[in-house]
């Protein structure tokens, strides 16, 4: 699994700008599935037809996981040769100073704050500025609308499961996705894997993948604000604790017969989950829901720390459990 986290963590993919990770992700699902198709936003589907016996109640279950990643887009450029940059999807300003960005050219910069020390206070982005060594504009090796995105390497933290990396919200999801897909046996359903564009900006490729794919229902794989650092109450979605299975978000209520479907395949897979209530946030769920004539959601969540800054954590046993709910879910 970490292999498979690493090689999905390092393909760039900031939203609308999804091409190399779409190619990695189509590497890896082509031949496990039965078609591997994009649609024209951008969205890679990988569909799985029923497979062995037991077909009469047959449903097209939506899978969706966002390969896009936050990132931000350069605006205008001095006469210096420092970029000042819009975010693309909540790009927290107080996690900049440090970090290492890097653009689609191979560009690496990092961010500097207008006078010559730290600030105390808050930062906001129109008093900082991306430098990546340049001298002056006609020098800068940047364009505006170039987007760049965290870059660090996906490394063990503590233990065998726990790691960190840049950019598991939410390569983690597709990575759970991916190895969901491959390990499928039986199933009387067809499994409908969308890979989604743009979910950190609008989450309006989620919105034609359900549009195109007209699931009988649908499950939101996508990490969720660990609730196990200080001070932070309620403490749920534990990391290592197994999956969440979250019945409430800031836009989204778990449909309660896909509530129930999760918890019986977590039952049934005899994996760890825990149940969580978030006061922050949203997925993919909150776009398909509204599909059509409306579409049940659930979403199956992944306990990370230290979402939307440059360093996140997970834990792999987190994913594992999320890998064995989805084949669950659709074995019988
Ligand atoms: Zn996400």
């Amino acid at each position: 699994m970490l292999d498979l986290l690493q090689k999905v963590c390092d393909a760039y993919g900031p939203s609308g700008y999804e091409a190399r990770v779409r190619d990695v992700i189509r590497a890896e699902v082509e031949g496990v599935v039965d078609e591997v198709r994009t649609d024209r936003l951008g969205n890679l589907l990988a569909i799985r037809r029923p497979r062995g016996s037991g077909g009469a109640a047959s449903q097209k279950v939506l899978w969706a996981a966002h390969m896009d990643e936050i990132a931000v887009m350069v605006a205008s450029i001095d006469d210096y040769g420092f970029a000042r940059v819009a975010p693309v999807g909540f790009v927290n300003p107080n996690t900049l100073p440090g970090a290492r960005v890097v653009f689609e050219n191979g560009v690496e910069g990092t961010f500097g704050v207008e006078g010559a020390a730290l600030p105390r206070e808050a930062l906001t982005l129109p008093s900082m500025f991306l430098d990546v060594g340049a001298t002056s504009r006609a020098d800068c090796p940047l364009k505006v609308g170039d987007l760049g995105v965290f870059r660090h390497s996906v490394v063990r933290a503590h233990g065998e499961t726990r790691v960190l990396g840049h950019n598991f919200d939410d390569r983690a999801g597709v990575a759970v996705l991916i190895q969901a897909l491959r390990e499928l046996g039986d199933s009387p359903h067809t499994v409908l894997a969308a890979f989604t564009v743009q979910e950190e900006f609008s989450l309006l490729g989620a919105a034609a993948a359900a549009f195109g794919l007209e699931p009988d229902f649908a499950i939101a794989i996508d990490v969720t604000p660990a609730g196990d650092t200080p001070k932070i109450k309620p403490r749920d979605a534990c990391l290592g604790a197994g999956p969440a299975i979250t019945l409430k978000d800031v836009a989204v209520i778990g449909h309660p017969q896909v509530k129930q479907a999760l918890i019986a395949a977590a039952e049934r897979a005899g994996v760890a989950f825990q149940l969580q209530v978030s006061f922050i946030g949203t997925t993919d769920a909150m776009a398909i829901q509204t599909s059509r004539t409306g579409v049940p959601v659930g979403t199956l969540s992944l306990p990370a720390r230290h979402i939307h800054t440059p360093t996140q954590m997970v834990d792999l046993n987190d994913l594992r459990g999320a890998v064995e709910v989805l084949k669950a879910l659709v074995s019988s």
